[in-house]
């Protein structure tokens, strides 16, 4: 048995959507609700982190160190983490020392992390500086890779996906933000270990298609390594769309904006300007092309991120929509 802390709130409700369905005329639409995941605001990181903290506490680790983009979903629940097993958090964020504490930044400061900036080309040496030095300072770090995204983490979306079977509920797609990759490969690792009939289709949230391809497939790869269960999986087998890639990686456009606005108003529901916002316009947009048969089911994988909707660069995107 691979370790695991059992954290998060599980297991995260299915809801169906009928008035975005109405609103769309599309097939018909669910939503696995796991921004509820719980821990500092929930969002996919925390079942990821369940296995990254078992590896970290296995292996003695008193400080956790990881990286992200400023707004990281996956670093304000590492910060959470962190917190809540007493372990001390280094955060290395890409930007700047004099942004305005807002959205997960600010989460980041109250979970008491420390955060060390470095331009974006730069920060994964400087994380790695940290990781040394923190070594040398005897504060026994744990480095966890970008968004969780390596065998370990992966592990998380493999019994995710095994969780989501158990719910009975059948339907032809999957649809998720897939940026790092972990997510969208522990669903397909799984799916294709239990024979599912559907597909996990990934919005490419950053890369184009055949890099996002490759990296999950790798990712697929490794994970089955360390389930003992190898599995050969090629790029062309994951299914990913990147027409959606805008004004590139935390830019929020106008398909963002108004993939956001619906969810709340036909629905409540409440997405982010990075990850599901994008997914979502995504998933719109293919509905009103016909992408999908208007018989099939589809289920939206919400993955969270909802801090980031206040933070101060989205401010007067979201304000000034009407
Ligand atoms: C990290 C993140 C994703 C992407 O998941 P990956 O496993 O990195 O592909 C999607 N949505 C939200 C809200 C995230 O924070």
């Amino acid at each position: 048995m691979i370790p695991r802390v059992r954290i998060a709130h599980l297991p995260t409700p299915i809801e169906s959507m009928p008035r975005l369905t109405a609103a769309l005329h599309g097939p018909r639409l669910w939503v696995k609700r796991d921004d509820q995941t719980g821990l500092g605001m929930g969002g996919n990181k925390t079942r990821k982190l369940e296995y990254s903290l078992a590896e970290a506490q296995a292996n003695g680790a008193k400080t956790i160190l990881t990286i992200g983009a400023a707004q990281s979903n996956h670093c304000r629940q590492t910060a959470a983490l962190a917190a809540r097993f007493g372990l001390d958090c280094i955060l290395v964020l890409s930007g700047n020392s004099d942004q305005a504490p807002s959205g997960n930044y600010l989460l980041d400061q109250l979970f008491g992390a420390k955060i060390l900036w470095a331009a974006r080309e730069e920060r994964q040496s400087v994380f790695e500086k940290a990781f040394q030095q923190a070594w040398e300072d005897g504060l026994r770090p744990y480095a966890i890779p970008l968004g969780a995204s390596n065998a370990t983490g992966t592990l998380g979306y493999v019994t995710a996906f095994e969780e989501f079977l158990s719910q009975g509920l059948d339907v032809d797609w999957i649809v998720v933000a897939s940026s790092s990759a972990g997510t969208q490969a522990g669903l397909a690792l799984s799916a294709k270990q239990t024979g599912w009939n559907g597909k996990v289709l990934g919005i490419s949230i950053d890369q184009n298609q055949p890099g996002l391809q490759q990296r999950v497939a790798r990712l697929v790869t490794e994970t089955a390594d360390k389930m003992g269960k190898p599995m050969l999986v090629s790029p062309e087998e994951i299914h990913v769309n990147s027409d959606y890639l805008g004004g590139g990686y935390g830019i929020m456009g106008q398909l963002e904006i108004e993939a956001i606005q619906l969810f709340a108003r036909t629905e409540g529901l409440l997405l982010d300007p990075v990850y599901t916002g994008r997914a979502a316009a995504g998933m719109i947009d293919l509905i009103r092309k016909g992408f999908f048969k208007s018989e099939e089911r589809v289920v939206f994988w919400h993955t969270g991120g909802t801090p980031a909707l206040f933070a101060d660069v989205y401010q007067s995107g979201l304000s000034s929509a009407d």
